[in-house]
């Protein structure tokens, strides 16, 4: 191996942990998309588990019957990019709760439960403002009226009413939010009652306590993966969760060359403006090429000695996006699934 993400089971538990205590008594959905932000369902779902997750949040059908399949029936998936006939029966029969942001989509499932007998789980999306996907607010009376039918007839329980924040300023949120309740109004006069509201993600739902509703669904945080310009891991009481390690394959010319590189999806601007662990301590990244990464070569350097690019005890995911004009996230999802990850009960400071 020439590079490996370590996944510290210890920091995604104490993660889940916190946010729990924080947002309590609102429920707290684990986003897992883009296979559990480039940590790997695989990693993420028993440690989840076993630290009390009950929700969580899949966006897609593959990656919402890959959680199905490690974590059994004792967890509630919600996915919300399913459409397609086909892909709707499958997410219906694996009994996903299914977010629906369009009056069509709202139709083909209803149609679908219908044909088969069973009933579908149904999050009806409202769009407050991002324009995404969300049903519009002209079109949502029609959409809540058509919704009570089709629940009175059996054919979806209406779960949970949801939408999606910009978080780009709190105006605009304090703004989505006003359209929320308007929207959760029109529910409740319909006659519905749907077990839980959910708005807010990472953010909103860490800083505004009117925003967490019955549940909010968090990704980024619970990673550790911190907001590009916004609070330390240290405030928010989170801890990195992956680190990146790379073998020294090569010293010459007072330069270490590790086995990682561009091609395994580590940006080539970060050449020049971060650092890494190596065993001696700090050392400034100087290139990133596209097979291999140069540092600074330490007293005595050698060929298979390990430097950590990011983690724990180096600078974090979001600290190497702060240096190239992105987010955390970024960082994270961009690493080659061709990279290992290796869960372990804990990553340390090497
Ligand atoms: C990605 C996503 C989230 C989680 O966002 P974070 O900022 O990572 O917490 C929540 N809800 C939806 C709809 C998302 O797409």
């Amino acid at each position: 191996m020439t590079a490996v993400l370590r996944i510290s089971r210890a920091a995604l538990a104490a993660n889940i942990d916190v946010l729990r205590a924080r947002v309590s008594p609102a429920e707290l959905m684990l986003v897992v998309k883009d296979d559990a932000y480039g940590h790997g369902l695989d990693n993420v779902i028993p440690t989840a588990l076993e630290a009390g997750i009950t929700w969580i949040g899949a966006f897609d059908l593959p990656t919402a019957l890959r959680v199905r399949a490690l974590a059994g029936d004792s967890v509630r998936v919600f996915a919300w990019m399913v459409a397609g006939d086909a892909s709707l029966r499958t997410a219906i029969d694996a009994g996903i709760d299914l977010g629906v942001g369009d009056p069509a989509l709202l139709d083909d499932v209803v149609r679908l439960a219908a044909a088969h007998g069973t009933t579908a789980r149904v999050h009806l999306k409202i769009d407050t403002g991002l324009h995404r996907n969300g049903i519009r607010p002209e079109e949502w009376t029609d959409a809540v009226a058509r919704t009570a039918a089709a629940s009175a007839a059996g054919a979806l329980s209406l779960e949970g009413v949801w939408s999606h924040l910009a978080e780009a300023s709190n105006g605009e949120d304090d703004a989505a939010r006003a359209r929320f309740d308007e929207a959760l109004a029109v529910v409740h006069d319909a006659g519905l009652t749907p077990p839980r509201a959910h708005l807010a993600a990472s953010a909103a739902a860490f800083q505004r306590p009117e925003f967490r509703y019955d549940m909010v669904r968090i990704g980024a945080f619970n990673y550790g993966i911190r907001p590009a310009g916004g609070p330390g891991e240290h405030e928010l009481g989170i801890a990195p969760v992956a680190s990146l390690d790379a073998d020294v394959i090569e010293v010459r010319g007072g330069i270490a060359v590790l086995g990682v590189g561009a091609l395994d999806g580590l940006p080539s601007t970060l050449g020049g403006r971060t650092v890494a662990r190596s065993p001696a301590g700090l050392v400034a990244v100087r290139s990133v090429d596209d097979l291999t990464t140069s540092v600074d070569a330490w007293p005595h350097a050698a060929v298979g000695e390990t430097v950590r690019i990011y983690g724990v005890g180096a600078p974090s995911a979001t600290d190497l996006a702060e240096a190239i004009d992105t987010i955390g996230e970024e960082i994270a999802v961009r690493l080659s699934p061709l990279i290992e990850r290796r869960a372990e009960d804990d990553v340390r400071t090497r």
